[in-house]
C-alpha cells in the first residue's frame, strides 16, 4: 500500500498501538508472521508523539486463563496473552513510555474482544482527551487492528492507518490486504510513518 500525502501531527492526534505484544511475536505462542517489524516503525511514531505532547494508547489482550478464544476452550486460538504472564507483556524493544495509557482487553472468559474499543470505555476515555483522530498501527491488521480501527470510525473518530506498522496472521493468503482495503472504504487514511510531520500547529504562524 502506497502511501498518499504527509500527516501532519496536531492537537487531537493520539497514537493507538494495537496488541504488540510477546505472544504475538515470533517466538510467541501466535506469532504473525514479520510481527517484531512493526516496532521500528511503532517507535518512530512515539517519538513523533513524544516530542509533540501527544496521548500515546497501547492495547493488549489480557486473557483469564479459561479465554472462550482458546482452544482449550473450543476456540481458535491456541493459549495467547493470559494476564500477566510473559507473552502477554509488551516487547522491551518497543519504546513505550509510562505515560502510555493501556488499554486490557477480553479480560471476561466469555467475552472474545478484537477490538481495544470493546468494553474498555476507550472510546469515552479519548473523548475525555479532547482526541479527534487516530493513528494506528499494531497487530494483527486482519483481526486486532481491523475491529480497532472499525469501532474507532463508528465512534466518529477519524483514522489514519499507517501501513508500514502493520502486519497481518492470514490465516487465509490476502486476508491482511483485504482488511486494508475494507479499513480504507470506511474512510481510514493510509500512510507510512515517514508520512508523520511533527506539529505545524506548534510552529508561529503568520500573515
Ligand atoms: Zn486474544
Amino acid at each position: 500500500m502506497s502511501s498518499q500525502h504527509a500527516v501532519t501531527l496536531r492537537p487531537g492526534d493520539a497514537l493507538v498501538i494495537v496488541d504488540v505484544q510477546n505472544d504475538f511475536l515470533p517466538g510467541g505462542s501466535l506469532p504473525v508472521p514479520e510481527g517484531d517489524l512493526v516496532i521500528p516503525a511503532l517507535n518512530k511514531a512515539i517519538f513523533l508523539f513524544r516530542e509533540d505532547s501527544l496521548p500515546i494508547v497501547a492495547s493488549r489482550d489480557w486473557h483469564p486463563e479459561n479465554h472462550c478464544s482458546f482452544q482449550s476452550q473450543g476456540g481458535p486460538w491456541p493459549v495467547h496473552c493470559v494476564a500477566g504472564s510473559e507473552g502477554a507483556g509488551f516487547p522491551p524493544t518497543l519504546d513505550l513510555p509510562c505515560s502510555a495509557v493501556i488499554v486490557s482487553k477480553g479480560t471476561e472468559p466469555g467475552h472474545e474482544a478484537y477490538s481495544a474499543f470493546d468494553q474498555t470505555g476507550l472510546a469515552e476515555t479519548l473523548r475525555k482527551m479532547g482526541v479527534k483522530r487516530l493513528v494506528t498501527g499494531g497487530l494483527a491488521t486482519d483481526y486486532c487492528v481491523l475491529h480497532t480501527v472499525q469501532d474507532a470510525l463508528k465512534e466518529g473518530f477519524q483514522v489514519v492507518l499507517l501501513t508500514d506498522a502493520i502486519r497481518a496472521v492470514e490465516v487465509s493468503p490476502g486476508d491482511g490486504e483485504r482488511a486494508v482495503a475494507e479499513m480504507v472504504r470506511l474512510g481510514a487514511q493510509t500512510a507510512t510513518v515517514e508520512d508523520l510531520k511533527r506539529g505545524a500547529a506548534r510552529l508561529p504562524r503568520h500573515g
